[in-house]
């Protein structure tokens, strides 16, 4: 087969038939059929090119087609694309759960594969409460979180996402009852003060019998706002829900990976939750996998307890293929030290998003990593400014009052030039 070919996109049956993401099947967003994606550039149908500044949602972090990862999914195509997990095991998921027990902070031993990072979450958060229940404490099965936090579209990753924010209105006396705190207001790189972990601290110590765990995404909430908070929020919580008993569950499945300029955003703090979610980047944006990381401690709780068996186990657990790109995608981030270049990234979208912070719709202009977020000060019409992102040759697709971008890794200085110009540019327009 000639896979040079053009694919046809058959844009009016896709309009009518197939719902995309949080999209109405009346008079839905318009959509770009892309027909290859290259380095750090989506190719269109029309022959446009453009440089991609989301990494397909935070995943793609060696850009797209990339050899050593395409090499490692046919590679391993040809000897099994999948298997059950259920009484097998194979090489590609053993070497990755070496690799993620090496590269993930301290005690974080055991491994859990899963489909997605929405399934990661609903896996950590059944782990919490069959830990509470193997210790004979069953009263401990809520949830506390911060606001403005997203952790996926799944039953229980919504019941803690922003409930403002989230979908929480649409179902509201269907979702399980979460605690909330208010969101960290320190932000990332100013003062630590106190006061701010206050209110978490007391809603811990009220409720410390109904809670079996805090989730949260450490220093930087993703879609939920893109908002960088200190690091010594995450110590305070660290010690305090050791001091109470209460696991704390990281969620890094979009801050992993180098993303926020440490390999895990749980370094900035220096702290090893007990339950660590991992997804996104795992497989370097090939395909949606995730891996769920606990202590030995919370495993072997859960283990002690009746059932002794953690009751969760999906069809495609440990999924070969997924198993493989991702160790290749790990080997790339190990042996490339991206660390470096994320630190230049960084600098780059300081430099070129600095002209925004003086627009009169601008609120506020932040970095962190290869993370850069201009926040304005009224939502943006999603697609009229997607349009215009497209005419400048950059895919960028903001959300309510956020126009971010989080490029591929392999992303050149020239290119991120030409997307925090375009970004400003378009932003200065509203
Ligand atoms: N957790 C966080 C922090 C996320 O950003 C996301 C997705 O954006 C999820 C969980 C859900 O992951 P998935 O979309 O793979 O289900």
């Amino acid at each position: 087969m000639d896979i040079n070919h053009q694919q046809q996109v058959d844009v009016t049956f896709d309009r009518d038939h197939i719902w995309h993401p949080y999209t109405s099947m009346i008079g839905p967003l318009p959509v770009y059929p892309v027909v290859a994606a290259r380095g750090v550039y989506l190719e269109l149908e029309d022959g446009r090119r453009l440089i991609d500044g989301m990494s397909s949602w935070w995943c793609a972090v060696h850009g797209y087609n990339h050899p050593v990862l395409n090499k490692a999914l046919k590679e391993q195509s040809e000897r099994m694309s999948h298997v059950m997990f259920g009484g097998l095991t194979h090489a590609p998921a053993v070497e990755l759960a070496k690799k993620l027990v090496a590269m993930t902070p301290g005690a974080l031993d055991r491994v859990f594969f899963c489909d997605s990072g929405s399934v990661a979450v609903e896996v950590a958060v059944k782990m919490a409460l069959q830990y509470m229940h193997a210790r004979g404490e069953s009263g401990r099965n809520r949830i506390a979180t911060i606001r403005g936090g997203y952790h996926g579209d799944t039953w229980h990753a919504m019941s803690v996402c922003d409930p403002v924010g989230g979908m929480h209105s649409l179902y509201t006396g269907r979702l399980p009852i979460q605690y909330f705190a208010p969101r960290p207001e320190v932000r990332f790189g100013d003062d630590w003060r106190e006061e701010d972990f206050e209110p978490m601290a007391a809603l811990l110590e009220e409720h410390r019998d109904r809670i079996a765990a805090v989730i949260l995404e450490p220093v930087v909430q993703g879609a939920g706002g893109m908002w960088f908070y200190h690091p010594d929020y995450l110590k305070r919580l660290r010690e305090c829900c050791t001091e109470l008993g209460i696991l704390l569950i990281a969620d890094e499945i979009a801050t992993g990976f180098g993303r926020t300029g440490r390999l895990f955003a749980s370094e900035w703090a220096g702290i090893t939750p007990d339950i660590f979610c991992v997804g996104k980047a795992i497989t370097g944006g090939y395909m949606s996998f995730a891996a769920v990381l606990a202590t030995g401690e919370v495993a072997d709780t859960i283990s002690s307890g009746h059932p002794a068996e953690f009751m969760h186990g999906p069809t495609f657990m440990g999924n070969p293929l997924a198993c493989a790109v991702a160790n290749a995608s790990l080997t790339l981030l190990t042996e490339h030290s991206p660390l470096e270049r994320i630190a230049q990234i960084e600098q780059h979208l300081r430099e070129g998003l600095a002209p925004a912070v003086s627009l009169p719709g601008v609120a506020d202009v932040r970095v962190l990593g290869a993370i850069g977020v201009i926040e304005m000060k009224r939502p943006v019409e999603m697609a009229s400014m997607q349009r215009r992102f497209v005419e400048h040759g950059v895919w960028v697709r903001p959300f309510g009052r956020l126009v971010y971008a989080m490029p591929p890794y392999i992303i050149r200085d020239e290119e991120l030039e030409r997307l925090t110009a375009a970004m400003v540019a378009v932003v200065a327009e509203e």
